[in-house]
């Protein structure tokens, strides 16, 4: 009988020695196929950078498409619809089976600063871009402008905000670094939070020969984003430009599979970051108070509260309206905020960005007192920042959810009925749930706790993460 499952057990080995062999084989095949066609890469950018203009600033020459108009009559709510309801959703996505490979081989804001770059000052980068919090600040801006100009509504906003990203990463790329994407690592807000998700990603691209020591920046070095390449250890920073990679090379870089959170699961040797904790916690709370404010009565309420209290100050240009760059200003669509609505918007979104960030670090906080008592070696801030990678997929989903609602859209166009829609974004929800619990158990192991030790901190996590799926409940369901 032990012979027979011995025999069993070797056949099964080998059986999946040789999958294993087989995906290695793919993904070589696709070091070969880039390492040849790398050159023909910046055709591919060119041609998505004049779709990006062309979407971006046709609508802007059209007229106003009427009630009836669709995505396939009219051109302006076409590229509305493949912005909101498949670029974000399919980059985002994409993020988890792809890593970034949209930063590398298809954006063309990325490309576009690269190529002024090279055309560029060449100045060296100075410490304050360099300074962690750069994206985050980034990030807020552009979030909490989205909101006040209507960047999912107006075809004006939706230029003004993406073409303005554009205009920055040429502007950035032009004057500082050499031969790299200063914008890409330092300052682009959808650059960040792709990485953060890459690290979820079944993709990896690793050292053929890896140096101890974990992740250094290097400005001189050959990587675009200033990686060190032999210290390479996490997946955030790298956009898949495939430059690195030569599958003839003993030394370079190789593209490998890995295990579905792998990264995350083992973040203690990944390079986990207390900059990237901020940015998940603050650009959540703000993406999600971008999504309250057009929900919750209390908006209205505040709303009303601040109107009157300028009132009785007398301060009436509370009601005029503000330069087109700053809120809409739309009358043709019958939306024209004034700066009470634009402060009212601002207000709202910060005190649900902050009490977004207090309560969940609370409750990470309590998931890492307990740990620490139940035996991990860990210091508490260490623990803190690892335990807190645990809400990733929870935090992605709700994204995805909320801000590529528009996704649903084409679901019900293809005859998918709104219970139909309910319960796939259900089963979305309560799969990202499970998938932090299981998170969360890994990097409790990692932190050297026993079976019985993790399950109190493991409950504590899931209060946090159902903490997040609940803020986002009216955002996604309705109330
Ligand atoms: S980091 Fe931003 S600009 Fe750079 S390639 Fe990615 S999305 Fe594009
Ligand atoms: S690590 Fe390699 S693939 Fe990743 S960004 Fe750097 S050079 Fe490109």
């Amino acid at each position: 009988m032990n012979n027979e499952s011995e025999i069993i057990k070797t056949i099964d080995l080998s059986a999946s020695e040789h999958q294993d062999q087989q995906r290695v084989n793919k993904l070589s095949g696709l070091e070969w196929f880039f390492y040849h066609h790398q050159n023909k890469l910046r055709w591919l950018h060119l041609m998505m950078f004049v779709l990006f203009l062309i979407l971006l600033f046709v609508p802007l020459f059209l007229s106003e498409p009427n009630e009836q108009a669709t995505p396939l009559n009219n051109f302006t709510v076409f590229s509305n619809y493949l912005m909101w309801g498949l670029w974000f959703p399919l980059v985002f996505l994409s993020v988890i089976f792809t890593g970034r490979s949209w930063c590398g081989l298809l954006c063309p804001m990325g490309a576009a600063s690269e190529w002024a770059n090279q055309r560029g000052l060449q100045k060296k980068i100075p410490a304050f871009i360099r300074w962690e919090g750069m994206p985050i600040v980034s990030f807020l801006i552009i979030t909490f402008l989205g909101q006040t100009v209507g960047v999912r509504d107006h075809p004006e906003a939706l230029a003004e905000v993406f073409g303005g990203i554009m205009l920055l990463a040429i502007i950035v790329g032009y004057i500082w670094g050499s031969k790299n994407r200063v914008w890409c690592r330092h300052f682009c807000p959808i650059g960040l939070l792709l990485g953060l998700f890459s690290r979820l990603s079944i993709i990896q691209f690793i050292s053929k020969k890896p140096k101890a020591g974990g992740d250094k920046y290097a400005e001189d070095g050959f990587c675009p984003t200033m990686i060190d390449l032999r210290q390479k250890r996490e997946s955030r920073h790298c956009i898949e430009c495939f430059r690195c990679v030569n599958p003839k090379a003993k030394s370079s870089v190789t593209v490998k599979l890995r295990a579905l959170g792998q990264e995350v699961e083992q973040i203690k040797t990944h390079n986990p970051g207390s900059a990237e904790i901020w940015f998940f916690l603050l650009g959540t709370g703000a993406a999600l108070g971008g999504f309250l404010w057009l929900t919750l009565p209390q908006y209205n309420e505040m709303r009303q509260a601040i109107g009157e209290w300028f009132v009785l100050n007398g301060w009436y240009w509370i009601g005029d309206t503000g330069p087109w760059w700053l809120m809409s200003n739309h009358p043709e669509r019958r939306e024209v905020f004034n700066w009470l609505d634009f402060f009212s918007i601002i207000s709202f979104m910060t005190i649900i960005t902050l009490l977004f960030t207090v309560i969940l670090s609370s409750i990470n906080a309590v998931t890492t007192y307990l740990t620490i008592k139940l035996g991990s070696q860990d210091h508490f801030k260490q623990s803190f920042k690892e335990l807190a990678y645990q809400y990733m997929p929870v935090a992605m989903v709700s994204l995805l959810l909320g801000l590529g609602g528009k996704l649903f859209e084409w679901f019900s166009i293809l005859g998918i009925s709104e219970n139909g829609i309910i319960i796939i974004k259900l089963s979305l929800f309560i799969l990202s749930i499970l998938w932090c619990l299981r998170l969360g158990w890994q990097i409790l192991a990692n932190q050297k706790l026993d079976t019985m030790a993790r399950i109190l901190p493991s409950i504590s996590g899931l209060i946090g993460s159902l903490f997040v799926g609940l803020c986002w409940w009216p955002a996604i369901f309705g109330l």
